[in-house]
């Protein structure tokens, strides 16, 4: 399929994707690490939205600012910070998540140079009385802070144009997860993670179009593909950064269905409304969006969508992927672990980082829980 290796490539070397993209396009790049970063803003600034994902390099710079138990997310990027590989961006964006975003947030302010620096403060509970107004609050300023930041003016069209962007891209991303799940052998899982990242990486128009002609080429071919008796996995968790997970667990006999991940489909989750003022639309989705570990509803909502999911795609169990140290997810886990338990579907718990691990211990634990299934 020549649209996914267009998308191999950028999703393996983002750097010199968005580099080029600044050289060749005249592209402002603005970084930032997670789905509660309004990309949209970003997006109608005329800047490109470029997420950052972490390092699997050794992390030697970063361990002088951070403790060795943040998360492996935060410290790799740190890491391609400090060591310079980032000095490409013009601004980074840190939306008010977990502790050790905010953290890394000030470390940032004080030690990258390059571009400019701008968190949002997103409220932690998201269904208070007082919530969505101070959400819309701090996106109207984000709005304005970002318009200083590039020198441009954000108008009310720019935003439409870029919410109806982004709808079509998730709607697209909902297919593919749709036809991923009607006949699993349509798709590796590996594919499907490129796929994604794309999103997060690539221009989001030329991405668009190239997500769309994957998905003619799927369509051709679910109509080839048969069903095979594999055991159906739900991956659940916060990112993840190891597309090696959907082979192993494809050799050992299974297939990755569906998924509760901010790499997956929290990321595409919900639509924003057309209609109305657009800054509003967009801090309804979040407000709407099913949760991260990281905000706050109430103490069900997270696991009410994990069986639902599991449900709707006939999965014969989860495997949570936990970040180590990863605090929002491990408190989740126990709660989620126990509304699965109730629901009668199995589930195994497994510890990443994204520096390399040893592979053979993830293969034995997946091949086990598999048979048990
Ligand atoms: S797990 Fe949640 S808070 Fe953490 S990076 Fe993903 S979306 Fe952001
Ligand atoms: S939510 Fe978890 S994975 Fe994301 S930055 Fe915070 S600790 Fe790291």
């Amino acid at each position: 399929m020549e649209s996914l290796e267009i998308l191999t490539a950028a999703v393996a070397d983002p750097f010199t994707y968005a580099r080029k993209l600044k050289k060749d396009g005249g592209k402002k790049v603005v970084g930032y690490m997670c789905t509660y970063a309004p990309e949209e803003i970003i997006f109608a600034a005329g800047a490109h939205p470029l997420r950052l994902f972490g390092s699997n390099k050794n992390i030697i710079l970063a361990d002088g600012h951070l403790q060795a138990y943040c998360c492996s997310l935060v410290r790799g990027v740190l890491e391609d910070a400090l060591s310079g590989d980032l000095n490409f961006l013009d601004g980074m964006i840190f939306p008010h998540t977990c502790d050790t975003v905010q953290r890394l947030s000030d470390i940032w302010r004080l030690n990258v140079p390059a571009g400019f620096h701008l968190d949002v403060v997103l409220p932690v509970k998201l269904n208070t009385a007082s919530a969505r107004e101070y959400l819309i609050d701090v996106l109207n300023l984000f709005r304005s802070n970002l318009e200083k930041a590039l020198k441009v003016k954000i108008t009310g069209d720019d935003l439409r144009k870029s919410i109806a962007l982004y709808n079509e891209i998730r709607n697209s991303l909902k297919r593919v997860y749709e036809l991923k799940s009607k006949n699993p052998q349509i798709i590796k899982g590996k594919d499907i993670y490129t796929l994604l990242r794309g999103a997060m990486i690539m221009e989001r128009s030329s991405y668009l179009k190239l997500l769309q002609s994957a998905i003619k080429e799927l369509e051709k071919s679910a109509i080839k593909t048969t069903n095979t008796k594999k055991k159906r996995l739900v991956l659940s968790g916060g990112l993840c950064s190891h597309p090696d997970i959907y082979s192993v667990i494809e050799d050992a006999g299974g297939d990755v269905v569906a998924d509760d991940l901010c790499t997956g489909s929290r990321y595409f989750a919900g639509l924003i409304k057309t209609d109305g003022d657009p800054i509003t639309a967009i801090a309804e989705r979040y407000l709407q969006r099913v949760i991260c570990s990281a905000k706050h509803k109430d103490n069900k909502s997270r696991a009410e969508n994990l069986i639902q999911t599991a449900q709707e795609n006939g999965a014969d169990g989860v495997i949570f992927m936990l970040l180590k140290f990863c605090d929002p997810h491990a408190f989740d886990y126990p709660y989620l672990k126990e509304a699965l338990d109730k629901a009668v579907i199995p589930s195994l718990l497994l510890e990443v980082e994204d520096q390399p691990q040893a592979q053979g211990q993830l293969q034995t634990r997946i091949e086990a829980f598999l048979e048990t299934l």
